[in-house]
């Protein structure tokens, strides 16, 4: 039987751009709803959830999911920290697949981060610079964040090594911090360029998004893989095979 879902966060971009691949992808829609709707009765008739809303509805959200015993596909960023970590601890009871990008161009990004930053050590500047349209509530991106804490990992440097822009006499730069930067503006989708400097050369990889599809291709690629695993949390990793 055909899966059916429950679209949380209709009305916006990514959820219209939801309801649009559902329908290319043969993915049934057995609701749509959004601020103020009951969540609730609708999520009563779907086989999984695929939330693309804001960050202050996450926990509801889980709660509600876990209560019905509902897989998720959680696409919504902005979170803090200490938020994702609890609620982390709250999608681990049902079977979630959480990602910042549902792209597979992005996931492979992740891959080749975490093999560069590893290859190319502490004598390589790493800075990431990201850039979404002018409509997007949060910075740095989810996507931006992931990619930092890949490079935070694989150097061993904790989240104080991160800096958010730089303004004023920042004095020279040290081999133990990493930038980030997020542009704003117009129409752009997403793009991100992880930038590896040394003296003398300069490695950039860089993913640009051009169509919100690619995003809701892959949430529902991961809904359609997660209804059939057991409760935890999984990434797009996962979902791909790419671990
Ligand atoms: P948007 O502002 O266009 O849409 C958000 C929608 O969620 C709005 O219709 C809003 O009314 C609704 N909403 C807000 N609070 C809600 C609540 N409590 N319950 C139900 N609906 C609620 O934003 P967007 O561009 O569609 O992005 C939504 C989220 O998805 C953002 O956090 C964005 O960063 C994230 N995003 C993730 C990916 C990914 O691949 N993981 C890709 C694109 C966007």
């Amino acid at each position: 039987m055909a899966l059916t879902i429950l679209i949380n966060g209709a009305k916006g971009r990514m959820g219209q751009a939801v309801a649009s691949a559902a329908k290319e992808m043969g993915v049934g829609v057995g609701g749509a709803v959004d601020v103020g709707d009951n969540v609730a009765e609708s999520l009563a008739r779907c086989d999984v959830v695929v939330d693309f809303s804001a960050h202050s509805a996450t926990r509801s959200l889980l709660e509600l999911a876990v209560a019905q015993r509902k897989p998720v596909v959680l696409g919504t960023t902005g979170h803090s920290a200490e938020e994702k970590k609890q609620l982390l601890a709250l999608a681990a009871n049902v079977p979630c697949v959480w990602a910042g990008n549902f792209s597979v161009g992005v996931n492979l990004l992740f891959a080749l981060t975490r093999r560069a930053s590893a290859v190319l050590g502490s004598d390589y500047d790493a800075e990431v610079i990201e850039m979404h349209h002018r409509f997007k509530k949060d910075a740095p991106s989810g996507t931006a964040a992931r990619l930092l804490e890949i490079i935070l990992e694989e150097r061993k440097l904790g989240a104080d090594a991160l800096r958010h822009g730089r303004e004023g006499i920042t004095g020279e730069r040290t081999s133990t911090e990493v930038g980030i930067h997020a542009l704003r503006g117009g129409d752009v989708v997403g793009d991100h360029t992880v930038m590896f400097a040394a003296l003398g050369e300069r490695l950039e990889l860089t993913h640009k998004a051009s169509d919100r599809g690619i995003f809701a291709r892959g949430a529902l690629r991961a809904a359609q893989w997660v209804v059939s695993r057991p409760p935890g949390v999984y990434d797009m990793q996962h979902v791909l095979g790419l671990t």
